[in-house]
């Protein structure tokens, strides 16, 4: 069998993290399968639509690199739709679920409800009072099918219900967590088609999971209640289910339930702070679902070979920010540093003279020496402007500077002879001395003790005064990327 999943989000606002993660869930199954990951569009909420909402959706999913492989597609802001089975958009689907609301009317499985909303508001009214909990008293069941139809016929709004069995039980088969029943006496008879002609969730998402062969569901465990009715139906039609998978919940660091309140509303919002995509894949992946061992990161392609549903968890999973940064900052240090220049250049402020002040080096190479410096702090793409600042911008002189470059118990005086003598220093050593750190240091050690200047007292000043920042790379590093001219000219300017 050739697995087919679906992912199926209701476009009425962005994606949360949960949702995205299910979507995860999707394309790691149907790649390990060698299945196919299908989008569709349940747009049937007409109400709560939200038209830019497929487009968002897409983006995230494109920026993880988990474009589907059948279904709707997103390019330059135009929906395309790309397979056998469409249409894909729930809204372009209507006759088809019109046509197949009608086959179980003819079976009587279903039936026409022409309550009104203020009949419907006077009977949940008497059950409140009454002290029941609210629920369709299938008023009109049993209506006869030639009055169904007249009234019909004349124009009478309906809407169609689906009939439950008056008792017994459904059994749901959930591949995490086996089996679950309900009794049929705690099911509504609920709505397949609105008043308006539009389908249910439940009805649309069944037809359409039937007719797209969808032969694994994955879904939140929030719609575990839908899945009695489901299970109904395609008794009810004769088709066969597919296979149930409710994955966990994905709650916020207060143990909540994950919702916009939590700022996790989009996965683009964390593209936009700084993280990699490959990072919250991974983070995605593990949000309810481990590969049984220690590993922590894996590629996207160790994950598609490594995916599978007997690992998913029942227990709901967490979202953790601090586990993200950690994530993100593991994939930064990870990556090649030709790499991490090509993903850092749109952080770098426009504003920046992206020139080399050292003649050892041209731009490009300056630029990648200075981020190699920084690559091992960096956890967020979004710090850039602030760690990679000192490379291109000179610290400007200033009391405040002055105040940090003076380390404890030390006065400014003793602090710029010292530096003044570093300067005289550095001006005149050999130009195989600027070569690399390595070679600064066993200079700059020796020039220390024969000077019987304390390491500190020369070592912080210089780099602090070289920097600006409080924390920066260490001061020999800092010496060879900016090369002799530059670092003498800022070290002259704090004095
Ligand atoms: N449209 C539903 C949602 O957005 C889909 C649920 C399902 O996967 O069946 O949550």
């Amino acid at each position: 069998m050739t697995t087919r999943v679906r992912f199926a989000p209701s476009p009425t606002g962005d994606p949360h993290l949960g949702n995205i993660r299910t979507a995860v869930f999707d394309y790691l199954f149907a790649r390990k399968t060698g299945g196919a990951f299908i989008l569709r569009v349940e747009d049937t909420d007409q109400a709560r639509l939200n038209p830019e909402s497929v487009q968002r959706m897409y983006e995230a999913l494109a920026w993880l690199g988990i474009e589907p492989d059948e279904g709707v597609h997103v390019k330059d802001g135009v929906i395309t739709q790309v397979g056998n089975y469409g249409p894909y958009v729930q809204s372009e689907r209507m006759a088809l679920y019109a046509q197949y609301a009608q086959v179980l009317l003819d079976s009587g499985m279903a039936y026409r409800c022409f309550a009104t909303a203020e009949e419907l508001q006077e009977m949940r009214d008497a059950q409140q009072a009454a002290g029941l909990p609210p629920k369709y008293d299938r008023r009109y069941r049993d209506l006869p099918r030639s009055d169904s139809d007249a009234r019909a016929a004349a124009g009478e709004p309906f809407v169609i219900r689906q009939a439950i069995p008056l008792q017994g039980t459904v059994i749901v088969h959930d591949l995490i967590r086996g089996e679950v029943s309900f009794a049929c006496a705690d099911l509504d008879d609920h709505v397949l088609i609105k008043k308006d002609g539009f389908p249910t969730y439940q009805f649309a998402n069944v037809v359409d999971d039937h007719l797209m062969e969808i032969t694994h569901v994955l879904r939140g465990y929030e719609y575990i209640p839908s899945a009695p009715k489901n299970v109904l139906l395609y008794q009810a039609f004769g088709w066969t289910p597919p296979l149930w998978v409710h994955v966990p919940w994905v709650l916020g660091g207060d143990k909540t339930k994950l919702s916009k309140r939590h700022g996790a509303e989009t996965v683009l919002v964390y593209r936009d702070q700084g993280y990699l995509p490959e990072a919250i894949l991974n983070a995605l992946a593990y949000m309810g679902w481990n590969p049984g061992t220690e590993e922590e990161f894996m590629s996207k392609s160790e994950l598609e070979q490594r995916f599978s549903i007997e690992r998913i968890n029942k227990a709901p999973a967490v979202f953790d920010v601090a586990r993200l940064e950690y994530v993100n900052g593991w994939y930064i240090r990870a990556m090649p540093l030709p790499d991490l220049v090509e993903r850092v250049r749109s952080w770098i402020p426009a504003e920046w003279p992206m020139q080399s002040p050292n003649p050892a080096m041209d731009a490009e190479q300056y630029l990648s020496a200075s981020l190699g410096l920084i690559q091992e702090r960096l956890k967020r793409l979004s710090e850039i402007p602030d760690l990679l600042r000192m490379f291109f911008v000179a610290p400007e002189p200033s009391e405040a500077l002055r105040a940090m470059v003076v380390p404890k118990k030390e006065t400014w005086e003793t602090i710029a002879t010292i530096v003044q003598l570093a300067i005289d220093h550095l001006d005149q050593v050999a130009d195989q001395v600027w070569e690399s750190a390595a070679t600064l240091e066993e200079n700059l050690r020796a020039f220390a003790l024969e000077h019987e200047i304390k390491p500190g007292n020369l070592f912080w000043p210089l780099r602090a005064a070289l920097s600006g920042a409080a924390a920066s790379s260490g001061v020999f590093d800092v010496l060879w990327v900016l090369g002799k001219t530059e670092s003498i000219a800022r070290l002259r300017r704090i004095l």
